[in-house]
């Protein structure tokens, strides 16, 4: 049996058409029920729903032979045990750091200076103030990021963005890209070896609806 670990919402959505075209079907009302280990069309083959952040580790400790994670949560994992053979392409957004409007951000990102940063991502963050030599309190939190700076608790955020429209309706700007992010197949490395037979082929069949999706 092969284990894939998906996360519900966008990921879950996007996978679907990638399994579609590697000859893999899965009801998609399936994604509305409660139930957090799903069959698929091939009998040999089942998914199971993981929160994003926790996909890596399913497939670090080799509870899901292979599962699909953004850049973002990969960054944040150690990525040890998991191999990244293939970029879906899919859930495609930006890490950004976001300020208040009106506050001058250019000023304050000096080499020296010291910013409040909320976010999420406290590893990219941390490297990336760090290459420009800036001090950073590292505040993290797990969700609404937005309100961080709007209620004092920090001076700007680390998120992901891709419309633009929770910034904008929280009255904040997006003064930094620092990468552009996307989800990608990962594979837990000593499945890869003792069932090559059968993952092989999956990767590559999966590989190729990626590449001819984009
Ligand atoms: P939760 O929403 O349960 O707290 P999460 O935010 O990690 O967890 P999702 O919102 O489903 O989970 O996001 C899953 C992945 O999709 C993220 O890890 C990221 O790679 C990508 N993603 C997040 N937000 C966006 C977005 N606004 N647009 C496109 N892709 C996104
Ligand atoms: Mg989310």
């Amino acid at each position: 049996m092969i284990t894939l670990a998906l996360s519900k919402g966008r990921i879950f959505d996007e996978t679907l058409p990638l399994l579609a075209a590697a000859g893999i079907a899965v009801d998609a009302s399936i994604g509305a029920s409660r139930k957090l280990i799903l069959p698929t069309g091939d009998p040999d083959l089942r998914l199971i729903i993981v929160r994003a952040s926790d996909v890596p580790t399913y497939v670090q400790y080799g509870a899901a032979d292979l599962g699909v994670a953004g850049k973002d949560v990969l960054l944040e994992h150690s990525g040890e045990g998991l191999y990244q053979p293939v970029d879906l392409g899919i859930a495609r957004c930006r890490m950004s750091v976001a300020v208040p409007a009106g506050f001058r951000y250019a000023e304050a990102v000096r080499p020296g200076a010291r910013l409040r940063i909320a976010t999420k991502y406290v590893q990219v963050a941390r490297e990336h103030f760090a290459a420009k030599g800036v001090h950073v309190d590292l505040i993290k939190l797990y969700g609404s990021m937005e309100l961080a700076p709007l209620v004092g608790l920090a001076d700007a955020i680390v998120d992901l963005v891709s419309t633009g429209g929770t910034l904008r309706a929280n009255n904040l700007v997006e003064v930094e890209e620092i990468m552009q992010i996307s989800s990608r197949l990962i594979v837990n490395q000593a499945s890869l070896k003792t069932k090559s037979a059968r993952l092989e082929p999956l990767v590559a069949a999966i590989g190729r609806a990626a590449g001819s999706a984009r």
